[in-house]
């Protein structure tokens, strides 16, 4: 059986999520909730408008709604019999799902797949009422909130479950749905939820006790530890006090009394104020933060009030970002005791779950690295620190020893023996990592090997006889190091008779742009030429990689923006996510984009617009993409506007965009070499329209003043402005225009000014 026809019950947050992800996949899927009094449908269609949130936008692209049909329980029942999966994600009540399935065993056909999206009741009570053949093709599948972008899928067994059901819901929500799937046993709070509550409430507690501000705690409990910058506090936020504070007591209602989650779920008076106060986080605009006028606002947890937030300055933040988790382990300070607390019992506790969760490492690191996106699981982070420097930790504070630890002693969780990546399992044995066939992270497979040439912000990589260049500097900033490392590689691929090349990273994003720091340093240092020096490198090198003899592929995943995307621009072929993030920014921090994006941006609209002679559209519709700073939320928005040409394709599932960009590789027809043609250039007029545009729209308080200096420095590349109409420009043309452009702003004191803040402040002034 295959799945073709999808039924969702309930269109809340989950249900409209789940839904949202499988017209992604291009499925037919209803979405049903209870029957309203005047619109029926009405619940539903509120679900479908929270896919539309342009903030967290749930579906990759408007056309994807018409898979989308909307319905209630009462009139479109009957659209069920014919569905071959139906996902309830209902509320949390075991009366209303019990009842639930005793009506969807009348209509569905008897071979349909039912799940639930539970996040905390065990599965033998959800079907203890059902006949066996029920049971039999029943599971859980437990997505994670926002549906599209949280990666881990729990698929929970029953005791009856049938086998085949699993292996074809895993294949279903993995290949299709892009989903990251662990198998987990019928345990409480499965695997993610049981691991990642655990660390959220330990360094609350730990937080609280030792007197540290949110701010503190957020630095520390953040980054540092490889976890999103959230930490706990913004977490809380984001998640909703209210609701976080329901989670906790489910977890408290379901596991056993022995078990330590006990010992971290007090309940802290004044959260319980706040929830009353209506502070629940950011769906009431307050919470530990809150954004105000003049701007961000932390609560002081002894008063209860409100004060500035100050952007923190915490040197051993940082290095531990910067250098691994140990460094907070070394520090004898309040943050130092803060980690280790927090770490000592969420770490331990994670390996005492073993083997009552499972045998092996693997599930509970995968689930916190794509449930709660942590860089690293558990496992993974007592493996960096030191198994023996962790137990010998454990044992200067008299801390328990989980058994399975204790068997790491003198070794580690994972090791590469043979060329791979191997497991510890329980009883000593090792075993290799085994992912679906066709998917590769990256982070996994570069333990095995030894770059070719690496520095502290990139490295490359021969891999199946390909050059990999990998960016991992913070945020994968790129700077010349970082050129140099890729063209180091575009170097040697002909040299070594490699097959091609591919530019990837198996971090959050794949790139946020150019290094603004080098920038900065460069105009400190009043080094004007030096910085047209690396310009000129950076096109230099990204013009190789379009006009290379040999195959060279981007395979992008988050964020690929500014020089990110410059270099994306300039790949032959692109193999994204469906949820890649890309456009030029620049205008925001007062340049234009240096690295041919200006250029590519162009070129792109007139392929797009098919422009004959003219290319006047072409011009205005890359002065307003580049102008505007504009971003595509997915690939086919990113088709849309011009940013990724016909050939370039996406894959659901980011685990398969490295294979897919090897195969690529092997595929001549999706190479295409592109030096660009000579251009007819409109020159003068255009260019003075734009202006007048740009001043206009200035004068009616649409722009700063600084806005129309960028602008008019975009204007003036794509149009080739102050020239006669009919000159001819070529491709060299435009990188010249685009340095000197990027060049006499980086002149001025309101470019300098909106640099200065974006580094300092964390976002540009508006000036
Ligand atoms: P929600 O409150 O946002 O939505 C629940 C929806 O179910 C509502 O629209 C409600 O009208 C509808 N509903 C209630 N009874 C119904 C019935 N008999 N028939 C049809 N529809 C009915 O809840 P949610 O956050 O989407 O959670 C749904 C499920 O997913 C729960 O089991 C929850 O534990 C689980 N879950 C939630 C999250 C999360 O982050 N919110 C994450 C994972 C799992």
């Amino acid at each position: 059986m295959s799945i073709r026809k999808v039924a969702v019950i309930g269109a809340g947050t989950m249900g409209s999520g789940i839904a949202g992800q499988v017209a992604n996949a291009g499925i037919e899927v209803w979405l049903l909730d209870l029957p309203t009094e005047d619109n029926a449908n009405a619940l539903a269609e509120r679900g479908l408008e929270r896919l539309r949130d342009p903030n967290q936008p749930g579906l990759v692209s408007k056309d994807a709604e018409a898979f989308i049909h909307l319905g209630n329980t009462r009139d479109d029942f009957d659209q069920l019999a014919d569905c071959d999966w139906v996902a309830e994600a209902v509320v949390e009540r075991l009366d209303i799902k019990k009842d639930l399935y005793q009506r969807l065993d009348t209509v569905c056909r008897n071979d349909a797949i039912i799940t639930s999206n539970t996040s905390t009741i065990p599965i033998r009570l959800l079907v203890e009422d059902m006949p066996l053949a029920f049971r039999q093709r029943f599971a859980i599948t437990h997505f994670f909130n926002p549906v599209r972008f949280m990666r881990l899928l729990e698929l929970v067994r029953g005791e009856d479950t049938d086998p085949s059901v699993i292996e074809l819901l895993a294949d279903f929500c993995e290949q299709q749905l892009g989903k990251g799937v662990v198998p987990c046993l019928d345990t409480p709070g499965f695997l993610g939820n049981r691991v990642g509550v655990f660390a959220i409430q330990c360094a609350l507690q730990a937080a609280f006790e030792q007197g540290l501000t949110p701010l503190e705690a957020d630095a520390i409990f953040g980054r540092p530890m490889g976890i999103p910058k959230t930490g706990v506090f913004g977490l809380y936020d984001l998640i909703g006090i209210d609701l976080m504070s329901d989670v906790v007591q489910s977890l408290v209602n379901i596991l056993p009394d022995s078990d330590l989650f006990h010992a971290e779920a007090a309940k802290i008076p004044l959260m319980t104020q706040m929830i009353d106060n209506g502070q629940t986080g950011n769906k009431q605009g307050q919470g530990f933060y809150r954004d105000v006028e003049s701007g961000r606002e932390v609560l002081n947890l002894e008063t209860a009030e409100y004060e500035a937030a100050p952007r923190l300055n915490l040197p051993l933040a940082e290095k531990a970002e910067r250098d691994g988790v140990r460094h907070l382990l070394d520090d004898n300070g309040v943050y130092g005791q803060f980690a280790w607390r927090v770490l000592s019992r969420t770490l331990s506790y994670a390996v005492s779950l073993i083997p009552e969760v499972g045998e092996d490492p693997v599930g509970i690191d995968d689930a916190m690295k794509l449930g709660y996106n942590w860089v690293k699981g558990p496992f993974e982070l007592i493996d960096e620190i030191g198994v023996d420097t962790f137990i010998a930790r454990l044992e200067a504070d008299q801390l328990p020893i989980p058994s399975f630890v204790a068997e790491a002693a003198g070794s580690s969780f994972y090791r590469v023996a043979d060329n791979e990546l191997q497991a510890r399992h329980v009883g000593g044995t090792w075993q290799p990592i085994q992912r679906p066939d066709g998917v590769i992270r990256f982070t996994e497979k570069r333990q095995a090997l030894q770059p070719r040439n690496s520095c502290a912000v990139a490295s490359w990589f021969e891999l199946e006889d390909i050059a990999l260049v990998e960016f991992h500097s913070k945020a994968n900033a790129l700077d010349a190091d970082s050129m140099a490392i890729l063209g180091d590689a575009l170097s040697q691929v002909e040299a070594d008779g490699l097959q091609g090349l591919i530019v990837h990273n198996d971090a959050q994003h794949f790139s946020c742009g150019v290094n603004l720091q080098a920038v900065r340093d460069f105009f400190r240092r009043d080094d004007m030429d030096g910085l047209d020096k690396f310009l000129q490198d950076f096109q230099q090198t990204v013009h190789r990689m379009q006009t290379a003899p040999f195959p060279v592929v981007a395979a992008p995943v988050g964020l690929s923006i500014g020089g990110g995307f410059e270099v994306v621009l300039h790949a032959k072929q692109v193999i994204c996510h469906a949820n890649s993030v890309m456009g030029l920014v620049e205008s925001l921090v007062g340049v234009v984009p240096g690295g041919g994006g200006c250029k590519e941006t162009l070129y792109r609209w007139i392929e797009l617009l098919q422009c004959g002679d003219d290319i006047s559209a072409a011009c205005w519709k890359a002065f307003m993409n580049l102008g505007y700073g504009k971003t595509a939320t997915s690939p086919i928005i990113a088709k849309q506007q011009a940013m990724l040409r016909a050939h370039d394709r996406f894959v659901i599932n980011r685990d398969r965009i490295l294979g897919e960009a090897i195969k690529a590789i092997a595929d001549p027809e999706g190479q295409v070499s592109f030096e660009r043609p000579a251009l007819v250039m409109p020159g003068r007029p255009l260019f003075e329209e734009m202006v007048k545009w740009l001043e206009q729209s200035r004068d009616k308080g649409v722009f700063m003043p600084h806005d129309v200096n960028v602008g008019s420095e975009m204007a003036r590349i794509v149009t080739g402005g102050d020239i006669e109409p009919g000159t001819v420009w070529s491709e060299q043309d435009f990188y010249d225009a685009e340095r000197r452009s990027f060049l006499s702003l980086v002149a001025t004191t309101a470019t300098r000014d909106r640099i200065n803040s974006m580094l300092d402040a964390g976002s540009p002034v508006r000036n």
